[in-house]
This record gives C-alpha cells, sequence and structure tokens, in this order.
C-alpha cells in the first residue's frame, strides 16, 4: 500500500521513446523491416542489407532513394516526425509503407545508430550519430547519393530486452523470411541481403513477379504454380497459385500483399483455403502468392503499429473476388470437374482411403482422355503411354479431342434437362451434367468482354431517341464514364436539364430493352463506384450484362442446349462460369457402377 504521497513526473523524451521501442523494435527483424519501408518509401530501386550476428551485432541498409535534406536529419529521430502524413485526414489514404513517424527514433533510443545520406540537390552528404537516442556528432561527409543507416548493439542499453532474444541465427532467419517477402513485394526493387559476409537471397529489380518466386523458392516452385489475374473495381488480384502437390503443412506459404505491403488476413486465408477445399487433405495449406490492388480509402492499416494487419472495409467483396479468382486459378485450363470428387470433399477422412481417392489429390486423373482407348487409326496419334508424364499434354489432349472439342459434338447425346436447370448428355464412357445458367453466363461473359476489350460492340441508331431523365448522382457517373459508355455501345447526349438522349444502343441487349440495359448498367455503377479504372468497370458492365441475361432467359429447348454446348467449345476456359463455378461436371461409367456398388 502507498501511504506516502508519490509525485508525478513527466518522463522525458528519452525515456518515452525507450518506453515506445517496445512498441515498434521487438527484435532485430523489426529494425529491418522499418529501415527497409524507409528505403523503399524514399523511392529506392537497390536496397541493400547487411546483418551480423543476426542483426543483434549490426544491421546496415544502404538504399539509393531520395536522402534527407540536412535539416530533416535530426527531426527524423524525434518522435513522431515523419514526412509522410500531415494530419489524421492523411490516415486514410495511406500509400507509403511507414507513416507514423516513431521508427527511427524508437530505433535510436535502443541502439546505436550512424545515418549517411545525400539528396541529389545537395553537393554535400552528411554523417550523423545518435546513440541511447543522444545526439553524438553531425557532420559532412562524402557519400553517395541516398542513405545508408547502420544499427548497432540493439538493446545496449535495456539488458532486459536483450536477454529475451533468441540465438543470432534464428534472429537471422527471421530476417531471411522478412527479406523473402520484401523480394516478393517489391518486384521492381533489387535487394541484396548478406549475413555475416555471405549473400544469402538477391533479386534483379527486373519487376518480373516469376523472377522473384524463382529468387526465394527456387525453380520447381515456379513450374508448379498459375497465373491469375482478376479485376473488378474495389479489388484487383494477380499472383501466383500452387497446383495441389505444393501444399504445406502451415499458413507460411499464403502471402498476401495489400498495395505493395505483406499483410496477414484472416478473411484472404480463409478465402484461399476454401477455394483450395476441394483439392486438399485436411491439415495442408496451399501455397499462393496473391497481390491486391484495393483503394486505399476501403483499407485500414493503422490497427498495429507493426502494420501487418489490415482491415478491409468490403471484407465480403474481397473474400469471393479471392475465391472466384483462386478457383480460376487452380482450375485453368482444368479438366471437368469430377462429380465424385466434389462429393467427397466434405469427407476426406486420411486414415480410411476411398476407392476414388486418387481424385482427391491428384486433378490430373480425372482426365476422360487417358482412359479411352483409341478407336480409329488416326486417333493414335494422340494417344500417349498409359504413365503419364505431369501436367500439360493431357490437357491439350482433352482439349483438341475432349468432350468439349467441336469434332466429337457428333458424338454427344443428349439425354435431357432435370430440374429446369441441368442437362444430361452421354459421351464415350462418361456421363456429363451442363449448368445451363453457369454454361450461359459464361458464354456470354467471355463473348462480352471479348467484344469490350476488342472494341467491336455492335451499336446501332434508334430514332427516336429513347429520353432519360437521371438524378444528380446517376448524370455524374454518366458524365464519368461516357466513353466507357460510348465502347459497350450506348452513344448518350445531353438533352436539356436532368434529360438525356440515347441514340444509339448495343445490338446485343441480352434479352433486356435499350432502357432497362441502360439503367441496369448506370445502377451497378453507381452503387459500385467509384472507381477510376477503365478496365475495371467494363469488366462489371461485362459480369452484370451477364447475369441479367441469364436471370431473364431460363427456358431452353434441346436445340438451344446443343447450340449452348457447341458455344462452350470456342471458349478459352469452358470449365468454369464468371464465378468459378463449375460449368460441366461428369459421372464415368464406373463412377456409376460404385455408388450402385456393383463394384468396390
Ligand atoms: P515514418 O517512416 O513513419 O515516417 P520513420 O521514423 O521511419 O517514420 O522515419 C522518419 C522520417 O525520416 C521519414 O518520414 C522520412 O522523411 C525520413 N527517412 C527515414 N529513412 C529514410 C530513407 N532511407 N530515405 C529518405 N528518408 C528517410
Ligand atoms: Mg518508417
Amino acid at each position: 500500500m502507498v501511504n506516502t504521497m508519490q509525485m508525478i513526473n513527466i518522463l522525458d523524451d528519452q525515456t518515452i521513446n525507450k518506453i515506445a521501442a517496445g512498441e515498434v523494435v521487438e527484435r532485430p527483424v523489426s529494425v529491418v523491416k522499418e529501415l527497409t519501408e524507409n528505403a523503399i518509401d524514399a523511392g529506392s530501386t537497390s536496397v541493400s542489407i547487411e546483418i551480423k550476428g543476426g542483426g543483434i551485432d549490426s544491421i546496415r541498409v544502404t538504399d539509393n532513394g531520395t536522402g534527407i535534406n540536412r535539416e530533416d536529419i535530426p527531426l527524423a529521430f524525434l518522435r513522431h516526425a515523419t514526412s509522410k502524413i500531415h494530419s489524421a485526414e492523411d490516415l486514410a489514404g495511406i500509400s507509403s509503407l511507414g507513416f507514423r513517424g516513431e521508427a527511427l527514433s524508437s530505433v535510436a533510443s535502443v541502439s546505436k545508430v550512424e545515418v549517411m545520406t545525400k539528396t541529389k540537390d545537395s553537393i554535400l552528404g552528411y554523417r550523423y550519430r545518435i546513440s541511447g537516442g543522444r545526439e553524438l556528432s553531425f557532420d559532412e561527409a562524402g557519400v553517395p547519393e541516398g542513405t545508408t543507416i547502420i544499427v548497432k548493439d540493439l538493446f545496449y542499453n535495456t539488458p532486459a530486452r536483450r536477454k529475451f532474444l533468441k540465438s543470432s541465427a534464428t534472429e537471422g532467419n527471421y530476417i531471411t523470411e522478412l527479406v523473402e517477402k520484401l523480394i516478393l513485394s517489391h518486384p521492381d526493387i533489387s535487394f541484396k541481403f548478406t549475413s555475416d559476409g555471405r549473400v544469402r537471397l538477391a533479386s534483379d529489380g527486373s519487376g518480373d513477379i516469376k523472377a522473384c518466386i524463382y529468387s526465394v523458392f527456387g525453380r520447381q516452385s515456379v513450374t508448379a504454380m498459375t497465373d491469375i489475374e482478376y479485376v473488378s473495381e474495389n479489388c484487383s488480384i494477380t499472383g501466383f497459385v500452387g497446383k495441389p502437390e505444393t501444399a504445406r503443412q502451415n499458413r507460411n506459404h499464403e502471402l498476401f500483399f495489400v498495395n505493395g505491403r505483406c499483410v496477414k488476413s484472416k478473411i484472404l486465408s480463409q478465402a484461399v483455403e476454401e477455394a483450395y477445399k476441394p483439392y486438399l487433405m485436411l491439415h495442408k495449406f496451399p501455397f499462393v502468392i496473391l497481390y491486391y490492388d484495393i483503394p486505399t480509402e476501403l483499407l485500414d492499416v493503422n490497427v498495429h503499429p507493426a502494420k501487418t494487419e489490415i482491415r478491409f472495409m468490403e471484407e465480403r467483396l474481397v473474400s469471393s473476388v479471392t475465391i472466384t479468382s483462386v478457383t480460376e486459378g487452380i482450375t485453368k485450363k482444368e479438366l471437368i470437374s469430377d462429380a465424385l470428387r466434389q462429393e467427397s470433399e466434405e469427407r476426406v477422412v486420411p486414415d480410411m482411403p476411398e476407392p476414388f481417392e486418387h481424385n482427391l489429390i491428384k486433378p490430373s486423373d480425372k482426365s476422360p482422355a487417358p482412359a479411352r482407348i483409341p478407336t480409329r487409326e488416326s486417333e493414335i496419334s494422340y494417344s500417349r503411354p498409359v504413365s503419364y508424364p505431369e501436367g500439360k499434354p493431357e490437357q491439350e489432349t482433352l482439349f483438341k479431342e475432349g468432350f468439349l472439342s467441336e469434332d466429337n459434338h457428333s458424338k454427344h447425346r443428349i439425354i435431357g434437362q432435370v430440374f429446369d436447370t441441368y442437362w444430361i448428355i452421354e459421351y464415350e464412357d462418361k456421363m456429363y451434367i451442363i449448368d445451363q445458367h453457369a454454361a450461359h453466363e459464361k458464354v456470354l461473359y467471355e463473348r462480352f468482354s471479348k467484344q469490350i476489350v476488342q472494341n467491336s460492340v455492335i451499336s446501332q441508331m434508334i430514332s427516336p431517341p429513347f429520353i432519360v431523365t437521371l438524378s444528380p448522382s446517376e448524370e455524374e457517373v454518366v458524365r464519368q464514364y461516357i466513353s466507357e459508355f460510348a465502347e459497350i455501345g450506348f452513344t448518350i447526349e445531353h438533352f436539356g436539364q436532368k434529360e438525356y438522349a440515347l441514340s444509339s444502343v448495343p445490338v446485343e441487349l441480352f434479352g433486356m430493352s435499350p432502357h432497362d440495359y441502360f439503367l441496369s448498367v448506370l445502377d451497378d455503377i453507381a452503387e459500385n463506384r467509384p472507381n477510376k479504372q477503365p478496365a475495371q468497370i467494363k469488366d462489371r458492365i461485362a459480369t452484370m450484362a451477364c447475369k441479367a441475361a441469364v436471370k431473364g432467359n431460363m427456358r431452353m429447348s434441346y436445340t438451344e442446349a446443343d447450340a449452348l454446348i457447341s458455344q462452350l467449345f470456342t471458349l478459352d476456359n469452358p470449365y468454369n462460369c464468371p464465378h468459378g463455378r463449375p460449368t460441366v461436371i461428369s459421372f464415368s461409367q464406373s463412377d456409376l457402377e460404385k455408388l450402385f456398388k456393383r463394384i468396390v
């Protein structure tokens, strides 16, 4: 119990910084992270990181960025000194990696720091030394353009913290892992990482993500991954997804980069794992490297000082486009989903092998092609030895002579439709089930987006023009996206006051009236704005047009179903709808026989 009155002390800055350092600087890797992020923020194209003794003895980060102005050098080491934001409002639009202005002050309060820096405009460079938060010297120095920061004897003045550090080998490994992520997150910056005099990692800064994956994970990974790309207004994704055989035991290879920042995210992990669920055994985790481009106003990165956590304003959108694009990546040019594999995904019991469990692991086993025995001499050249090499040849074969190929169309036997939705077709030794809606949507989507991309949407004049009355926000959308509207076939002119005239409309209206179609596109853009990327707007238009079309057009005759199948042949990827769901699944005769327990 305190029974004498305690004096209240105002802590001095050095003490405050030392306490705050605990949040920012936990171990050597935190120092490397902060220094490197500063180098990146300074526009560097080349960054060298050298450590000794796992970074405990020394860390040296050299960059070729902007350098620091003479008068700013001591300021940079003050708490909350930053050149990156001016006020709280700026937090909403952060694009730099740093912004809290507490890294350098924290680092300098618990170590011995030396800075050498020179800006382009200054003839002279400077050398500044600060130790335990105390300025030691500030001199002119002949140094190259850019900044070098050397941090020695981390936690020399806080022995309690120093005791918590692990062995230098372990601390060094943390740094290696960090540099791997830095390389992957900034393909356009060349990094060199040296530990105790040995070069551990290097990247060339060529901008090629594949080259970065190669530097970090080696050759095999590159060949076992498929690239994905997904453009939409509020969330675009590019990157690579591993084939199921690249799966890992933990989440360390689920790598997410949001606007250039490597982040951890439950939302993203869950989405990716959901997409892989049909392809992975229990307790296995996918290998993915995904780059997100999301408008900064839809993100909150200021969750934690280390800034590795992130909040999405539109969690559901981010999650669903992740599932869609990853699924599309895994199944790209892939074979038709096997109905039994899908059915069994819910009950993967590793210690009780299912008769068809091989389907869970090797998607290449699903190919109907290898099971096929060539019947005509002309076909024999396509056939291959029984033991297939992994990969592509089967896919090519499937594409040339599989179910969805024009040549084999005549061998299809359309059995009929069930539930107003599914068409059953027999072809060779398999039964195929096509989801009419998914297939239709896919056909329209691919056709329409191609037209949009190639600027070949055909439009027709209408006379007299349609007059539409727009609200102020709708007007804004029309004005902002007038050229995109033109590219998809709408000619719009101001007609006075709130009225606009539609004088030409697309020929293909997806079963809607020109007026309805125009307004639904408009609504959709208005609702999902704001976005500047015309490509994303166009993609959006294509998607919504197709959805609307499919909704309004359910009934289908045999002839129409047959025509739909023919259209599927022409697609780049006929196997999945734009949302990643399969368009076609298949049962082989033996699959059915297993279900009926004729064979085990
Ligand atoms: P923050 O990065 O959050 O702004 P820091 O404490 O990490 O805060 O850095 C403080 C300031 O020092 C930065 O805002 C920047 O102006 C300057 N700075 C730090 N490192 C560099 C560097 N490598 N090149 C250029 N300027 C730097
Ligand atoms: Mg910083």
